[in-house]
């Protein structure tokens, strides 16, 4: 299983880091939800995702607040919309997720997702603030194999450090194109929503298996996701509670049988399927 993953040259981090989707929304939540933020800092979980899009920007505020005084502790990344990501928009998009975070640099910042922009214009975008400083690397979101083949033939695409996509047991496509593609290429996946937003902890053979470990069904779907080479997995957990556990996930090893079980609950795909988003 991977326990670290080497995201950029020579910098290695943790690969269970945390997800920030919807933190921030909920006033109520807010106490735990920095709370929770801090505790994966604090066992080492560095890598933080968020995006403008999040709340408004509501997510970026939030993580900001968690990561004060914690900044040199984190891998911090955020991504612009595609609605924004023109050469001018990117950058301005950037300022200001830098303003929301408290901080004067991103350690990646991602395309979420392809828009109208050609892609030569984001890129650019992420060249200058890589050069201004403001980044430390850029990379994209939600890319499949085609997309990722115009990225490299743009002068400049082959510096993009991550694909971010939907990887867990109930949506594996990837393993079909995207991830073999990424291996050759060296280049990171980040895999978000590892546990399928919480839909697939009622699973009976998840379940079975966690008895068997002495551990949960959501630590068996992320040990699961972190034995792919190159896979970086990011949980959003809205508690410290959920964190600990999350982090729990590390210290997990599944064998060849609990491999099959799960293989035969969630079949691998046999062909093409489309990269899927939520
Ligand atoms: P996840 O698969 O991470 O699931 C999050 C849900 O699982 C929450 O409801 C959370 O509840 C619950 N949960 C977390 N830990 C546990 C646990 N140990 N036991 C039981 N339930 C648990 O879904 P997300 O969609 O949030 O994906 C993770 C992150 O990936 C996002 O937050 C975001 O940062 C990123 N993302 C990126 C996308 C992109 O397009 N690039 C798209 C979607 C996500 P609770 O809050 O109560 O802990």
């Amino acid at each position: 299983m991977n326990t670290a993953i080497s995201i950029l040259d020579g910098k290695s981090v943790s690969a269970l880091g945390q997800g920030t989707w919807y933190m921030g929304d909920d006033p109520r939540k807010r106490t735990d939800e920095i709370k929770a933020l801090r505790t994966g800092i604090d066992l080492g979980m560095e890598v933080i995702d968020t995006a403008e899009m999040y709340g408004d920007g509501r997510s970026e505020v939030l993580v900001g607040e968690a990561i004060a005084g914690r900044r040199d502790k984190v891998f911090l990344i955020s991504k612009v919309l595609p609605s924004n990501a023109s050469r001018k928009g990117t950058k301005a998009a950037c300022e200001n997720s830098l303003k929301r975070l408290g901080t004067d640099t991103l350690d990646m910042y991602l395309l979420h997702w392809q828009g109208r922009y050609p892609f030569a214009e984001t890129v650019e975008a992420m060249l200058e603030l890589v050069k201004e400083g403001k980044i430390r690397s850029w990379g994209v979101s939600n890319m499949d194999v085609p997309e990722m083949e115009e990225f490299y033939s743009i002068s400049g695409g082959n510096t993009c450090a991550a694909n971010e996509v939907l990887y867990n047991l109930s949506r594996r496509g990837i393993e079909f194109d995207l991830i073999p593609w990424c291996g050759k290429k060296k280049l990171p996946i980040i895999a978000y929503s590892p546990i399928e937003q919480g839909r697939v902890l009622d699973n009976s053979a998840l379940r079975e298996l966690g008895e068997k470990h002495g551990v949960t069904p959501a630590q068996i779907t992320l040990a699961w996701v972190l034995r792919m080479p190159g896979v970086l997995a990011i949980p959003k957990a809205g508690s410290p509670g959920h964190v600990e556990e999350n982090f729990g996930a590390l210290s997990v090893s599944l064998t060849e049988d609990d491999m099959e079980i799960l293989d035969e609950n969630f079949p691998a795909p046999g062909r093409k399927v489309p990269l899927e988003m939520l």
